[in-house]
């Protein structure tokens, strides 16, 4: 009965023969589908498991036909960033492919900020880093794709803006895009046929098609590579160490003047002058250790790799070298390492933060 079943995702029909032919798929596959009452071509598989999605680079040709197709069309555009990683999230030059398109930026893995950081800051702080991005959001919301509940919100605010056009909804990497969509198809799932597939016009480029009740479409764009992201210096059992996946707890250390933190073998303070509690913000398991700046450096070269890890062995030949960056700060701030964690330091002081080269340390007010 092989020629009567037909892809749910593309509609297209289903054979086994033809890898390279429109609705392949293994036979172990459809029989597994057929089982379930569901049955994709192998596409549309890797389509709705999203990984196998191959990332873009911000030049590829391709990439930029895709946004002058965004810009063309008369469409909300959702624009996904990790709130912990702000400046990795960046699409550079993305004022330019919005054009005169509302965007509704969405702050994502809000979940891993602790209750007391006021979320209204949060916000505004999100807002600031995009004007300086050359782009005005009708609206800043912050989400966590781990969260159904959340989800829903989003959808509903999606659609609040959405005004009967369509939405794309546009991310670098690893900000959780591919989460968020997952969760939004979870969501749908009552309805059967609820992707379509298939590849932007005149690319390369799949693009999953989620149909809005009024015939338009959430249209999921590939994720874009930025390589200043901690996922790019990193392996990927070391990025998983340091990535928190629930509420970071706080810790304290009263600090002297002339003291080193470490941050695992991937991130260093020093506090040069000033004294008092430094706050840290890092995912839960991520080792801290106190030393004298004057005996940081030999500290760093006898035990990166062993005593301060990540990164293990095998990470530390991918990592590139810390990069110093000094602050004077006159206000209680935030001192982050985008990807990573921040540190909140009492006013008054002059630090130096290091960072993996690539990476970038902004200072910024308290969320608290
Ligand atoms: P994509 O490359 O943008 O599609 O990102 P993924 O969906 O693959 O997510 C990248 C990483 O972030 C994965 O380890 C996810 O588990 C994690 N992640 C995604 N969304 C969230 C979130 O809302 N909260 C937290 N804590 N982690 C998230």
């Amino acid at each position: 009965a092989e020629d009567e079943v037909y892809c749910i995702g593309c509609g297209a029909k289903i054979q086994t023969t033809d890898k390279n032919q429109l609705g392949y798929t293994p036979q172990s596959a459809l029989d597994k589908g057929l089982e379930k009452g569901e049955v994709y071509c192998q596409r549309c598989f890797r389509l709705r498991h999203y990984n196998d999605i191959a990332p873009v680079s911000l030049t590829d040709d391709d990439f930029l036909r895709l946004l002058s197709q965004i810009r063309d069309d008369d469409a909300l555009i959702v624009y996904v960033v990790d709130m912990f990683d702000f400046n990795g999230s960046m699409i550079p030059g993305i004022h330019r492919f919005v054009g005169d398109n509302p965007v509704l930026l969405v702050g994502n893995k809000e979940d891993i900020f602790p209750k007391s950081l006021k979320r209204n800051k949060m916000k505004e702080w999100l807002k600031q880093q995009a004007n300086l991005q050359g782009i005005r959001p009708l609206d800043v919301l912050l989400t966590s794709a781990k969260n159904l509940d959340e989800i829903e919100i989003l959808l509903n605010t999606i659609e609040k803006y959405r005004k009967n056009r369509n939405a794309y909804v546009v991310g670098v990497t690893n900000v959780g895009k591919s989460t968020l969509i997952n969760q939004i198809i979870r969501l749908n799932n009552g309805t059967q046929d609820l992707i379509t597939t298939s590849r932007f016009p005149g690319t390369t480029l799949d693009k999953i098609e989620i149909p809005f009740e009024d015939g338009k479409m959430l249209i999921d764009t590939p994720g874009i590579v930025h390589e200043d992201q901690m996922a790019h210096v990193l392996t990927g059992k070391d990025l998983k160490y340091v990535s928190p996946q629930k509420t970071i707890k706080p810790s304290t250390f009263q600090l002297d003047d002339q003291q080193t933190l470490f941050f695992g073998g991937l991130g260093r303070f020093d506090y040069i002058s000033g004294h008092g509690a430094v706050i840290t913000y890092f995912e839960n398991n991520l080792m801290i250790h106190r030393t004298k700046l004057s005996n940081a450096e030999n500290f760093y070269t006898k035990h990166v790799g062993e005593l301060l890890t990540p990164p293990d062995k095998e990470g530390l030949e991918k990592l590139p070298e810390l990069q110093r960056h000094e602050f004077h700060l006159d206000e209680k701030s935030d001192v982050v390492i985008e990807g990573l964690g921040w540190i909140t330091v009492p006013g008054h002081s002059t630090i130096a933060i290091w960072a993996p080269r690539g990476i970038s340390t902004v200072v910024r007010r308290p969320l608290v």
